[in-house]
């Protein structure tokens, strides 16, 4: 084996929350290395589309915001957790804008979409690439300090040291990697490409969301909460073939999308909780009120045909122009969908800092639990990988400075 490699912090996983606790703790002064699976670009996060989560509105607070949260999640999510996500919001957006992203805006203010299960108007956007511009903006950022990349380093194993932790990554055809760090934050995301693999099902997710991580810290005894609790998307692309396992963002039910069955009638709330919207679908097929796609899988309608065209010019160019190329014009023919496994909704148990149940490991992202409870709201997601991210990351360096590492120098 090599001589180990040495950080104060090493971060697992390059999506959203990942890099945003790599920058975080880089600027709290540490010396941080980012392992990931694939390449640095490979994750979940840069896939998400819809939008971020942040009371902005006039009429709107974090209360509202954490109020909404909590009915979502069936008051299953932890309520500490819900205050910090959604206090934080409004300077999350800000440090992503000073980060470089730009989110839409239209009368002197940010466009707001109101999502699934939300009071208000919300949801803020950039057109649907959303997660694409935070991941660009929070790498660019990353790679523009001090910190190590190392893609192409898949966490095998993690062992305690009497002063931190050792991870193993081993690169595919290499030899194993060993990295020594006073704290190690885990940000290697859920695992629905997986489990839709072993269920025969389609899924949303990027390769790489296949939970050996979370498997791996459980078997050092770490806690995790509602890893049971998986979410389907409501919105699936069912057909044609190759619109299979893309989620048609949520966005377009902001913006005056329907669901019909076959008689053309709407069965339920557009805009209830994702749950609720996924069960009333999977009831209504059941029921016999579905339609069929060419190939014989089961369908609602998406009747998209609502939308007004300047609403979907700003908000869903990506939507429309993925449809178009595959030879349908959401804004002419409804579009056939159905649920689709999304998102892992549990995960490690996590304290307001992200410290998970073992000292010295931190997790943050969808592979944490709690903030959710057993059913997330639309666009908390990209929000709770800024906001726990960039906490982890901070908490994370001081606590490598005080282990005796190199933290805690800026
Ligand atoms: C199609 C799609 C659309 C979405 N739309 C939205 C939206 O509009 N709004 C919203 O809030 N949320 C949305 N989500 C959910 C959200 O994007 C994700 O839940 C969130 O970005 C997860 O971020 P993450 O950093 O925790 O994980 P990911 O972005 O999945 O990143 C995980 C990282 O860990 C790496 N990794 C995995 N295993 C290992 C290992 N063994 N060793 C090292 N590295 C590893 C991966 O390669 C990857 O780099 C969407 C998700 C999808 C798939």
């Amino acid at each position: 084996m090599q001589t180990p490699l040495s950080f104060d912090v090493l971060v697992i996983g390059s999506g959203a929350s990942g890099l945003a606790a790599a920058l975080s703790a880089e600027m709290t002064g540490a010396h941080v290395a980012l392992a990931t699976k694939g390449s640095i670009q490979a994750c979940n996060s840069a896939k998400a589309q819809g939008g971020i989560q942040a009371a902005m509105g006039e009429d709107d607070s974090p209360e509202l915001h954490a109020a909404d949260a909590m009915k979502s999640s069936h008051e299953t999510a932890n309520p500490r957790l819900v205050e910090v996500l959604t206090s934080e919001a409004p300077s999350a957006i800000h440090w992503l804008e000073e980060l470089g992203v730009e989110f839409n805006r239209e009368n002197g203010g940010y466009r707001l979409a109101r999502c699934g299960g939300a009071t208000r108007k919300r949801l803020l956007q950039v057109g649907d690439r959303t997660g694409h511009a935070i991941t660009k903006a929070l790498r660019e950022a990353f790679e523009a300090g001090g910190g190590t990349e190392l893609p192409n380093h898949p966490l095998v194993a993690l062992e305690p040291l009497e002063n931190g932790w050792r991870a193993t990554c081993t690169p595919k055809d290499g030899e194993p990697v060993p990295i020594d760090a006073g704290v190690v934050v885990l940000a290697a995301g859920g695992r629905c490409f997986a489990e839709a693999e072993a269920r025969g099902e389609l899924s949303t997710n990027h390769p790489n969301a296949t939970g050996e991580v979370t498997k791996i810290v459980l078997e050092l005894g770490a806690e995790a909460r509602d890893l049971d609790a998986l979410q389907y998307h409501p919105n699936g692309g069912a057909w044609p073939a190759t619109m299979q396992g893309y989620s048609i963002p949520e966005t377009t039910r902001a913006y005056g999308a329907v669901l019909l069955n076959a008689d053309g009638e709407e069965f339920t709330d557009s805009l209830g909780p994702r749950d609720a919207v996924s069960q009333a679908i999977f009831d209504e097929v059941e029921q016999g009120r579905g339609v069929l796609t060419e190939d014989g899988r089961p369908a609602v309608w998406l009747d998209t045909t609502r939308i007004p065209e300047a609403d979907a010019d700003v908000s869903l160019p990506y939507m429309l122009r993925r449809y178009r190329g595959a030879g349908i014009d959401p804004l002419r023919e409804k579009l056939y969908t159905y649920p689709v496994l999304h998102y892992q909704n549990g995960g490690l148990v996590i304290d307001e800092h992200g410290e998970t149940t073992l000292g010295g490991l931190f997790a943050c992202g969808e592979i944490a639990g709690g903030t959710h409870g057993r059913n997330r709201m639309m666009g908390n997601s990209l929000l709770e990988c800024c906001v726990f991210g960039r906490r982890a990351g901070r908490a994370a360096a001081k606590k490598a400075g005080r282990r005796g590492g190199k933290g805690m120098e800026a």
